[in-house]
């Protein structure tokens, strides 16, 4: 089993498959997008497959598949078929910004796909391609539909919340749970690859940020009721609007709670495992995988390296070095 030195379980591996993206997220990536990784780095489906396969066997349970884009991946039914068909993987979950998931839904779930979640961050048509840089909502609205008819259930909607960008949403988006059993979270935004001007219009780097705190307080009016998590549901803080048919989470990765319970290890698109989203400690497998050797020494080098916490405000000129997307956020 994997336990870290402070005595977590490593349960949950997530992998970026790619750094590329087809969208532009004004927090994630800028407009011209990133040195992209060269296609030779990156592993192959039969790669990612064997990495998933050694994890299993430190008794990982549970796969989440990001990015990037996870569904511009050209493989990315087989990748699900390969790791789903893993006996030890209970799970295999994706997270997406929905933009190919309508005709992609049935052929993942089809593979073994669980769950999805997905990235919205405004229910306004405009502002939501202000924000992605030509994103079509309306895309998003058809791969939410076409994942509920895939049985990817519990949907989870996530949605960074930037200040004078899309915090008047809060309480529009708090209350798509009332009628729909969806999980509804707020994420903080984080300080990672994005200290630029995202242009005109936008608000500057000073202004952004908004705490979890502060976004329930803008919810009070709904009495907000606390409940335990839904399975999977993470780093998240989970309420309940009364009678509400979904729940509304709070992800705070800047608070310290995110780590005590962190069960996280994560894959890079070129190879890399990486024991804290934050601290940049990474330990390649590629080479090994690549020259045959076992992976267990390498899993546990980078399990033995996993921080009791971390320290975010510290961190951040290191972390900027690789934004979220080629880590896998
Ligand atoms: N492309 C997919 C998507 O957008 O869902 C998966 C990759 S994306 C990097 C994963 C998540 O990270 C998304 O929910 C996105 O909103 C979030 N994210 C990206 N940059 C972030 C930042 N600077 N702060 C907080 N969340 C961020
Ligand atoms: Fe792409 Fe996701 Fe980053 Fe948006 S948040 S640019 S969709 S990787």
């Amino acid at each position: 089993m994997f336990i870290d030195p402070f005595g977590r379980a490593i349960t949950y591996l997530r992998i970026s498959l790619t750094d590329r993206c087809n969208l532009r997220c004004v927090y994630c990536m800028p407009q011209d997008g990133l040195q992209w990784q060269s296609r030779a780095s990156q592993l192959s489906v039969e790669e990612i497959a064997r990495v998933v396969e050694s994890a299993a066997r430190g008794g990982v349970t549970r796969v989440r598949l990001t990015g990037g884009e996870p569904l511009v991946h050209p493989h990315i039914v087989e990748i699900v078929r390969r790791i789903a068909s893993i006996s030890a993987i209970e799970e295999v979950s994706l997270t997406t910004n929905a933009m190919l998931l309508e005709r992609l839904a049935q052929p993942l779930a089809d593979a073994g796909l669980k769950r999805v979640n997905i990235s919205l961050d405004s229910l306004d048509a405009d502002k939501f391609r202000r924000i992605t840089r030509d994103g079509d909502i309306d895309r998003v609205w058809r791969g939410i539909a076409a994942a509920e008819c895939s049985h990817l259930a519990p949907l989870k909607l996530n949605t960074v919340i930037v200040r004078g960008l899309n915090a008047d949403e809060l309480p529009a988006l708090a209350r798509l749970t009332l009628e729909n059993d969806w999980h509804v979270r707020f994420i903080e935004v984080m300080p990672i690859g994005n200290a630029q001007n995202w242009g005109e219009g936008f608000p500057a780097p000073s202004e952004r940020y908004i705490s979890v705190h502060e976004m329930r307080d803008m919810l009070s009016t709904f009495d907000l009721q606390p409940v335990t998590a839904p399975q999977g549901n993470g780093p998240a803080r989970t309420y309940r609007i009364p009678n509400a048919l979904g729940t509304v989470g709070f992800i705070s990765p800047l608070g310290e709670h995110f780590c005590q319970n962190c069960n996280r290890l994560r894959l890079t698109s070129d190879g890399k495992l990486r024991s804290c989203l934050v601290t940049p400690n990474e330990v390649s497998l590629r080479d090994a995988l690549r020259s045959g050797q076992p992976l267990e020494p390498f899993f546990e080098q980078a399990i033995a390296q996993k921080p009791q916490h971390h320290d975010m405000l510290a961190a951040i000129p290191a972390v900027s070095r690789r934004g979220m997307s080629q880590i896998g956020g």
